[in-house]
């Protein structure tokens, strides 16, 4: 079977590199947005730079600009969006719906994967203001592609690995420390932590599947689901030593929050709903999802473990 081709918008973001060199990776034809609004930023253009180098196509647009937008997707058969919606960098998850209005007025989008790579936003109903505005909006922009009957793609990535394992599950840290560590709660809830780049890869082998059409796919790597008492205890083991321990209530937790910015609120209540109630954990895969690391068992994904080593 032919590959299909490839359009990756947010192409230079934290996640968005790593699908660009997945999905050259995997041999698909790759093209990258190359927005209008990056000017001189010296990083992006360089970064943008080197993946042509490496065979992707750039392509001008801008999300003020439909057309462009228009003929940019008529390049290829799969959009995989990767724009930012983390509040303390930037959050700008419903400009995804000038890109659906896009790819309705294109028609000829077999695949459509929208910024998600997290919690499934339709298990957080009950989420707690403001962390729920990340949830909320992406459930806006799923609405929208399954009104317009656009094929999707949903990719639930858990916990980015670097955020979480790098801060031992601690808000505010993406370094382990050496002497001590605040425990959430009892630090026993369990949570799922995926490297990076294996959710890039994940996700690239997702695209041509016909058994992830109009799914959910879990990533849910065996290995990577612990609890923050025993991510704590594998960095323990990795350095030889234990670190002191104290623990943080939910109830001072929360109480925590008041005062704070909005936006670090916000990641504060992801923390809670994943450290203090196991939201990544406390369900069974049901019927209109799957889970990658059965779906692609030849991916041979990063253990915890060895994703912490590079902090010793
Ligand atoms: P980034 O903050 O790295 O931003 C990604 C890209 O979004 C940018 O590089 C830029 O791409 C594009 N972008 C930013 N602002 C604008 C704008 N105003 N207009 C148009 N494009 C813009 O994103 P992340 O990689 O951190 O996040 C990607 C996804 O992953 C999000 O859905 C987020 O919620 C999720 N996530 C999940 C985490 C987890 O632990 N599960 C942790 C972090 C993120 P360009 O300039 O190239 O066009």
């Amino acid at each position: 079977m032919e590959k299909s081709k490839v359009l990756i918008i947010g192409g230079t973001g934290y996640l968005g590199k790593r699908l660009v060199k997945a999905s050259l990776a995997e041999g698909h034809e790759t093209y990258i947005l190359h927005r209008a609004e990056i000017g001189v930023d010296i990083e992006k253009v360089q970064m943008l730079l080197s993946f042509k180098e490496q065979g992707a196509h750039l392509v001008s647009g801008s999300f003020t600009d439909h057309q462009s937008l228009v003929k940019a997707i008529k390049l290829v058969d799969v959009v995989i969006c990767a724009i930012s919606g983390v509040h303390i960098r930037s959050h700008q998850i419903l400009l995804q719906l000038k890109l659906i209005d896009a790819i309705k007025d294109a028609g000829n989008v077999k695949r459509f994967l929208p910024s998600e790579f997290g919690t499934d936003p339709a298990r957080m109903e009950d989420a707690l203001e403001p962390g729920r505005v990340t949830f909320d909006d992406k459930m806006i922009v799923r609405k929208a592609i399954e009104d317009a009957q656009i094929p999707f793609t949903y990719i639930s990535a858990n916990c980015f690995a670097g955020y979480f394992l790098g801060g031992l599950c601690q808000p505010g840290k993406i370094l382990p420390s050496r002497d001590s560590v605040v425990l959430l709660g009892d630090g026993n809830e369990k949570a799922i932590y995926v490297d990076e780049d294996d959710i890039a890869m994940y996700t690239i082998k997702t695209i041509d599947d016909p058994r992830t059409l109009n799914k959910t796919v879990y990533l849910r790597p065996p290995k990577n689901i612990l609890s923050q008492r025993e991510v704590v205890e594998t960095w323990e083991k990795l350095i030889g030593k234990e670190l002191q321990k104290s623990s943080i209530p939910k109830e001072q937790f929360l109480a925590s929050l008041k005062g704070l910015e909005y936006a670090e609120q916000v990641g504060l209540i992801h923390y809670y709903h994943v450290c203090y109630e196991g939201c990544l954990t406390n369900f069974e895969i049901g019927n209109d999802a799957i889970e990658a690391s059965k779906l692609y068992p030849e991916i041979k994904y990063t253990t915890a473990e060895e994703y912490m080593k590079r902090y010793l």
